[in-house]
């Protein structure tokens, strides 16, 4: 079957596989990853062996500390403003979708935030351009989701905010083309996409952004903590940082990240292009802005809908129903979705729409 889950998402056969094969006794140590003591060498080198393959793909250099935490990138909603947003400073961010709302909202709980542009008006169908936005004298940082995996917006910019630590939530988009690091003050996202089990949710942050948090804020929220003690302070998800690990050596395998981009815009293009030329198909999004990871699209009589979900299920096409909140459809392609299951997808939709023409 091929899965098109938004996430937890599917994961590379191949690591699942080793995966499997390490299971129950790792390395013949007589013992699993899971069992392991966190400060024990063995899995000390694997988490060290993690970071490193990270910094390889991402090229993120000494001044970022990569922080392997927990909690989800909704905790992160609430960490970014804990440990950056001073007291009486403004924060901007850019409302382009639910996942921005929901950090726009979290946020507001610690301090003055300037929604500096949104779409909403155009229902999220639309990136606005930077010239539009509105941004605050010297905000403590800017950000944004570059790619909103609920409504299938994707920016094709990065914005531009000059000194301004810029912070991104790349949830559902980290990993799958090349970025420059370099443009970020920070960068977090949940594993469950494109990094690895749900469990573990990744920070890479400029250091010269630690240590900012005021002395209320609890030490497991503050980044400083983690960045201090190696991610370690204390228990880690060992077992999700161990697969994630697998996760960046069968990427590194498939050619980092620039190669795996090239196959996503492929994986993307065609499915785009087959919805666009369909009558039955559609996809609200402006077409620069649309999501490479995440396609949503409906059908034009919704009456079609669960015989298409029940029949692609059948076809072992999985997890193609759109979020709650906005139905439809969605086909999440990322990494680990093979092109040929993007190829046998198309076929599947022009099948269903044949026959029910
Ligand atoms: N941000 C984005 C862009 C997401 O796609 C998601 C989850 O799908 C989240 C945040 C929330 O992540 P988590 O469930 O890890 O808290």
């Amino acid at each position: 079957a091929y899965n098109f889950c938004a996430g937890p998402a599917a994961l590379p056969q191949a690591v699942l596989e080793q995966a499997q094969q390490e299971m129950l006794d790792y390395r013949g140590l007589g013992l699993s990853i899971m069992e392991m003591s966190h400060r024990d060498n063995v899995f000390v080198e694997i988490a060290e062996q993690a970071e490193k393959d990270l910094r390889d793909l991402m090229g993120i250099s000494d001044d970022y500390a990569v922080l392997f935490l927990q909690g989800g990138a909704s905790s992160q909603f609430a960490m970014v403003p804990m440990n950056l947003l001073g007291d009486g400073e403004t924060a901007d961010y850019i409302n382009t979708g639910q996942w921005s709302k929901k950090a726009i909202k979290e946020a507001g709980r610690y301090g003055n935030i300037n929604v500096a542009a949104s779409s909403e008006d155009t229902n999220f169908s639309t990136v606005p351009l930077q010239e539009s936005w509105n941004l605050s004298d010297n905000p403590a940082y800017v950000h944004y989701c570059p790619n909103e995996t609920i409504g299938g917006l994707e920016y094709s910019f990065v914005p531009q905010v000059g000194d301004t630590p810029l912070v991104a939530d790349m949830s559902s988009t980290i990993l799958s083309r090349p970025i420059d690091v370099n443009q970020y003050g920070l960068i977090y996202a949940g594993a469950q996409k494109n990094i690895g089990p749900a469990g573990l949710t990744l920070v890479v942050i400029r250091k010269d952004l630690l240590g900012k948090a005021a002395n209320n804020v609890p030490a497991m929220l503050n980044y400083q903590t983690h960045a201090d003690n190696d991610s370690m302070y204390n228990t880690p998800p060992t077992f999700a940082w161990y697969l994630s690990g697998l996760v960046f050596s069968w990427l590194k395998k498939q050619g980092g990240v620039g190669n795996m981009g090239e196959i996503n815009q492929r994986k993307a293009e065609k499915l785009y292009h087959f919805i666009d030329h369909s009558g039955l198909y559609s996809n609200p999004v402006e077409v620069i802005s649309r999501s490479r990871m995440n396609v949503p699209f409906v059908l034009a009589d919704d009456r079609l809908d669960k015989p298409f979900l029940d029949q692609a299920q059948a076809a072992g096409l999985l997890n193609l129903k759109g979020h709650r909140s906005v139905g439809g459809m969605r086909a999440s392609i990322y990494n680990a979705v093979p092109e040929a299951a993007v190829d046998a997808l198309i076929d599947f939709m022009a099948e269903f729409e044949k026959k029910n023409a």
